[in-house]
């Protein structure tokens, strides 16, 4: 029998039909530093066959839909309660559930991380992008024309920003912040800001976190991905319980599974580990630095992340050349024309990839 023909795009929602799916594509490559995963998977596999030994016994139940030990694990360590943590199937999960519950205008820099953009255009949602500024920071005077001007529900912050690596100046992000809270009388918008730590600890700028106590529509976002866990699928968010309380409504009921949960409590109970990694990449992104300093037709820009931003001459056929000689970066092309982006690796990975980029240059 033949198929019967069915035109399916034409059933799509307008606003999913003009997206593209998300590219991750796996390229073969003998040192990966694309995509600002950690390099070190020692303690991983050690904390995971500790807790796959654990819980062998009781896959066949669903997971803890609340994911009590781990909230109550990061409540201690963020000396907040547990009501004030929403776990996700990493960030990404919690960005799209800030964006189902509170919807849009959604307010972000740019460029920045995709995600903001990409989800809010799959919710159907209206998306403000403002350029940042000639040092890759907020423009705040065009931010809070927009914000007056569109009256965003949420803004995205992400810092240190991907791909650019910096960090925000704390001053311009509080602008932003108090600008959209109770305390400004200047203008009546009220939004949400929140601020994506996902590189935060690679950095030497202070969290966030110690101001949800003063700003109540201020909310953290934090990863395990970029320090070491990005398999486990593992983010978090902090705000004011209220927050917590209504984005929860549209959490899906198991979205974080048992094994992620027990790897995860483990890995934070050893935080002894996760610093070490932690210290050798900051100390190696130093070196890296330092070393592309050197080389002539080359700006890398300062980092607070685990990676770095570079513009290039000829950047499509660098990046190229880096492949063939096994070292996977990415290209910035689209985002930031003319720049790659490097991943900290280990000392050995990262010698690699200045040796190769100084042979093509
Ligand atoms: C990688 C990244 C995330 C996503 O992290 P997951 O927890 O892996 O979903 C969120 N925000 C920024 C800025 C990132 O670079």
């Amino acid at each position: 029998m033949k198929k019967t023909n069915i035109a399916i795009a034409s059933l799509v929602k307008p606003h999913v039909q003009s997206l593209r799916a998300y590219e991750a594509v796996e390229i073969p490559c003998r040192v990966k530093l694309d995509a600002n995963e950690s390099p070190y998977s020692a303690y991983s596999i050690q904390h995971t066959a500790f807790s796959v030994r654990k819980n062998f016994q009781t896959l066949n139940r669903y997971p803890d839909p609340e994911a009590k030990a781990l909230r109550k694990l990061l409540a201690n360590e963020f000396k907040v309660k547990p009501e004030n943590i929403l776990h996700g199937n990493g960030s990404d999960e919690l960005i799209y559930y800030l964006i189902t519950t509170f919807g849009g205008p959604v307010l972000y820099p740019v460029p920045t991380f995709s995600m903001y953009g990409i989800i809010s255009q799959a919710l159907g949602e209206k998306k403000i992008e403002i350029r940042l500024d000639k040092k890759f920071d907020l423009d705040v005077e065009k931010i809070l024309e927009a914000i007056k001007k569109y009256r965003p529900k949420l803004i995205f912050l992400s810092s240190p920003n991907n791909p650019t690596g910096n960090s925000f100046s704390s001053e311009k992000i509080l602008k932003v912040i108090d600008a959209v809270s109770s305390r400004c009388t200047q203008y009546d918008v009220r939004s949400l800001v929140v601020v994506d730590e996902a590189y935060q600890a690679f950095s030497s700028k202070k969290s966030f976190l110690p101001l949800l106590k003063k700003y109540k529509n201020l909310v953290i976002l934090k990863t395990l991905s970029k320090i070491g866990l990005a398999g486990l699928r593992v983010g978090f968010m902090t705000a004011d319980s209220e927050i917590i309380k209504e984005v929860n409504k549209v959490r899906l009921p198991f979205n974080v599974n048992s094994l992620s949960q027990a790897v995860a409590v483990e890995a934070l109970k050893d935080r002894r580990l996760l610093q070490s990694c932690i210290k050798s990449i900051v100390s190696e992104r130093k070196r890296l630095l330092n070393e592309m300093k050197k080389v002539g037709n080359i700006k890398p820009y300062p980092s607070d992340a685990n990676f770095i931003l570079f513009k290039v001459v000829n950047s499509d056929k660098i990046h190229k050349g880096l492949l063939k000689k096994g070292v996977l970066v990415r290209n910035m092309k689209g985002v930031i024309d003319g720049c790659l982006r490097v991943t900290v690796g280990t000392p050995e990975e990262n010698t690699i990839f200045l040796k190769t980029l100084k042979q093509l240059l």
